[in-house]
């Protein structure tokens, strides 16, 4: 498989290069040349496979020749290696859970992926694989605890100092190794603005191949297609679902989609935004007006100018008729989600973080008028992420798992560095030299 940079059809790399590089160098997201065609076997026997080769089925193609087999099905097996279960809520609605992995939230898979397909390149190089994230929270954490201790990489995150939440400030600082935190005296956009200064510093890429994690590489992004695979393996029912995807970058609900293109049988999707809804306008008007982020509950959402947006356009090649058929879009506020909590606490025993919340009120309106389909929401985060939210909604934090009690136990490292780049860079460099 090769892939071309949006911006240019005609610059064409295989898995390794796009995954080395995240982004084409002029700017462009990298896109599949083709988008596999699974066989009529392939899905009759879905129920028969085990989540491995579903996996390894899936991803085989987009990795190519760069990663032999064996190896590939090792990636496959640690990136899967936790419970993807498909749990009902209410009659018509499930939850297809993706918060069992190592940080609790859907961010795991493909951060796994990735960490495991560079550490794999990483042995072939003669450089190190510098990888530098700035965080607002959860994607960090999921980065860290991927590449720790994967070797041939370091990572340096960059997080804003007091802004992030006591669970996932553990999450970046408490795992050591390979894994270095530098807690800015800044916000993020610090810290986004360090990272990207850094980028264009040709002094310090000399000795190092410095990458990025983000979650437009395609090794983190078309990954997330497995589960979508995972959960038609439990659906018992005839009809397609619908399925609702609680969405910021829309890296999630592009790899649905993806999937759904290559032959899996989906039979709708809803994109749910929070306020930050210019995609829900696209959907709903044909016009597209990307703005500056507007912070809401469900704060994983809260993209302004979702990055994936082009590869959405490309799957669909420009075409808005063909989108809405099929993706709809609803907009939820920060009152319905808190409401919607609490109904489905009260009513189904079931607690949801707020990102899920935004799913199921969103897929809950699109069947008012549709009550005989059936579909399932994305879960991507565990709600004790969000302690305060849920607390406000139902009264009570939600029961903290046993992996966050031992991670609470242990104790933080984080350089405090002010947000200038002389102090970034020295910093950055210190910590190279002593590795
Ligand atoms: C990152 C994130 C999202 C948004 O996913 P995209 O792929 O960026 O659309 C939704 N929910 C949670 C909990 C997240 O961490």
């Amino acid at each position: 498989m090769r892939y071309y940079s949006l911006n240019n059809h005609h610059h064409f790399v295989d898995f390794k290069e796009a995954t080395l590089q995240g982004q084409a160098p002029d700017g462009g997201l990298y896109y599949p040349e083709n988008i596999p065609v699974w066989n009529d076997d392939f899905i009759k026997n879905l129920k028969r496979k085990s989540k491995l080769e579903i996996g390894f089925d899936i991803m085989a193609p987009y990795v190519g020749n760069t990663i032999p087999e064996k190896e590939l099905y090792g990636i496959i097996e640690e990136t899967l290696d936790f419970d993807f279960p498909l749990q009902p809520i209410s009659e018509n609605i499930y939850s297809l859970e993706l918060f069992h992995g190592p940080t609790l939230a859907f961010k795991d898979v493909g951060a796994r992926f990735l960490s495991r397909c560079m550490g794999f390149f990483a042995g072939k190089l003669a450089q190190k694989i510098v990888v530098l994230v700035a965080t607002s929270g959860d994607t960090g954490g999921a980065v860290a605890d991927a590449f720790h201790n994967i070797p041939g990489t370091e990572v340096i995150i960059l997080y804003p100092s007091g802004k992030v939440s006591p669970v996932q400030e553990k999450q970046l600082t408490a795992l050591g190794g390979n894994i270095h935190a530098l807690e800015i005296e800044g916000d993020f956009d610090d810290c986004q603005k360090l990272v990207k200064m850094a980028f264009l510093d040709e002094e310090l890429k000399e000795n190092i191949l410095l990458t990025s994690s983000n979650s437009i590489n395609v090794a983190r992004w078309l990954p997330q297609q497995i589960y979508y695979a995972l959960a038609m393996m439990q659906w018992e029912h005839d009809h397609e679902p619908v399925v609702a995807v609680p969405s910021g970058n829309f890296g999630n609900l592009c790899a649905g989609v993806v999937a759904k293109q290559s032959g899996l049988p989906i039979g709708h999707f809803m994109a749910a935004c929070n306020a930050n809804n210019a995609f829900t306008s696209y959907i709903n008007t044909g016009t597209y007006h990307p703005t500056s982020a507007i912070p809401t509950l469900s704060n994983a959402m809260d993209v302004g100018n979702p990055s994936n947006f082009a590869r959405i356009l490309a799957i669909f090649q420009q075409d808005h008729r063909m989108l809405r058929e099929t993706i709809s879009s609803i907009a939820v506020s920060d009152t319905d989600t808190l409401n919607t909590i609490k109904a489905v606490f009260e009513e189904f025993q079931y607690v949801l973080d707020p990102h899920a919340a935004v799913a199921y009120r969103a897929l809950n309106e699109y069947f008012i008028n549709q009550p005989e389909r059936k579909g399932f929401i994305l879960g991507t985060a565990h709600p004790v992420k969000f302690p305060d939210v849920v607390k406000t909604a139902i009264g009570h934090e939600p029961v903290v798992p046993k992996v966050l009690v031992e991670l609470m136990k242990k104790s933080k490292t984080a350089q405090l560095i002010p947000p200038k780049y002389t102090s970034f860079k020295a910093a950055t460099l210190e910590i190279l030299k002593n590795r």
